[in-house]
């Protein structure tokens, strides 16, 4: 099977007959129809087989994975998703493979309400490269920089699930639920707790590093300090001995991380009664730029810098 043909039968022809789409797939580029009053939201993330995945995951997990990462990023700005592109690499035409990866894709774009709209397709080792186009109204898109002083701080889910889903898969381990592992394969994507918090988060990260770095992320963009308890993290959930460590420095959650005036604790309430996961409040931010973590109201380590693809070398 050619690129082009196997283009045509995998992608373009699952493309959404949409007024919002002028030229999808087959053309040089594509063209897509915003409206006038919004802005444009886009986030990119590459995932690399032996990096972001292991050797021998299944094609279908690969295309939802991809498209996921890229999601959290657009959910993370409160943005909705509308258009993505797809770039893939792989070392040769698999027509099963691909057809397995694009129903991962596409089971995942459906729900979102996300279009593809092109990419591209070369030989290589295996890689996809996703970007998302989502809208936000008029300056509504959360930064992780809006945080002010005394908001509390939430986070989505059981952060650490995802790590302790990829210890299973890496060896034999004892006591972690198969959820887990679920988990760390199919990544949900937390779009519509991040659309649920526009006018509300005043800042919000998703957590795809440890909830250690990525909390001191936003804290760092907004200028603030924090205390926070992480004796409230669920990590009965995570089902591991070093549950704790797992949430703050395992990484692969895509959980989000956000922060609220504290008078809007009742409306937060409210909003997430039907959110598909939990969400728990974990601290609170303050003025000046220290990051305090506690353990059952006493001082302790947070410990590690998260996941990093180049740490630098002593
Ligand atoms: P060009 O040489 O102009 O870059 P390509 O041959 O790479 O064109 O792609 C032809 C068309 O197919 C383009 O519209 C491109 O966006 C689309 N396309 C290529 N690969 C993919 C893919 N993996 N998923 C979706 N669209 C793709
Ligand atoms: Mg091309």
């Amino acid at each position: 099977m050619d690129e082009f043909a196997l283009i045509e039968r995998f992608f373009a022809s699952r493309v959404a007959d949409r007024a919002d789409i002028r030229l999808g797939i087959g053309d040089d580029a594509a063209v897509t129809r915003c409206d006038s009053d919004t802005e444009l939201v886009i986030a990119t993330d590459t995932i690399v087989e032996g990096t972001h995945f292991l050797p021998g995951t299944s094609a279908h997990a690969i295309g939802h994975r991809c498209l996921a990462v890229n999601l959290s990023d657009l959910a993370a700005m409160g943005a909705e998703p509308r258009w993505c592109t797809l770039s893939l690499t792989m070392p040769d035409v698999d027509p099963d493979w691909v057809d397995a990866f694009a129903n991962g894709f596409f089971a995942l774009a459906e729900r979102y309400g996300v279009a593809l709209i092109g990419g591209d397709t070369v030989r290589g080792s295996l890689a996809v490269t996703v970007t998302v186009h989502g809208c936000v109204a008029p300056g509504a898109a959360i930064r992780r920089g809006g945080a002010r002083a005394g908001d509390l701080i939430y986070v989505t889910g059981v952060p650490g699930q995802a790590a302790a889903g990829l210890r299973v898969l890496r060896g034999p381990t004892a006591g972690i639920a198969a959820d887990a592992v679920e988990k760390f394969t199919y990544p949900e994507p937390r779009v519509a707790e991040g659309l649920g918090l526009r006018g509300l988060a005043t800042a919000m990260i998703d957590v795809s590093d440890g909830l250690a770095v990525d909390t001191t992320r936003l804290l760092a963009a907004s200028e603030l300090g924090a205390t926070l308890e992480l004796g409230k993290l669920p990590l009965d959930a995570v089902g591991a001995d070093d549950a704790l460590a797992l949430a703050l420095t395992g990484g692969d959650d895509y959980e989000l991380c956000f922060c609220i005036p504290p008078e809007c604790e009742a409306e937060l309430v409210r909003r997430s009664a039907g959110w598909a996961c939990q969400v728990t409040r974990i601290g609170a931010t303050r003025p000046e730029r220290e990051i305090t973590w506690l353990w059952e109201g006493r001082p302790c380590d947070a410990g590690g810098a998260g996941f990093e693809h180049f740490p630098a070398r002593p």
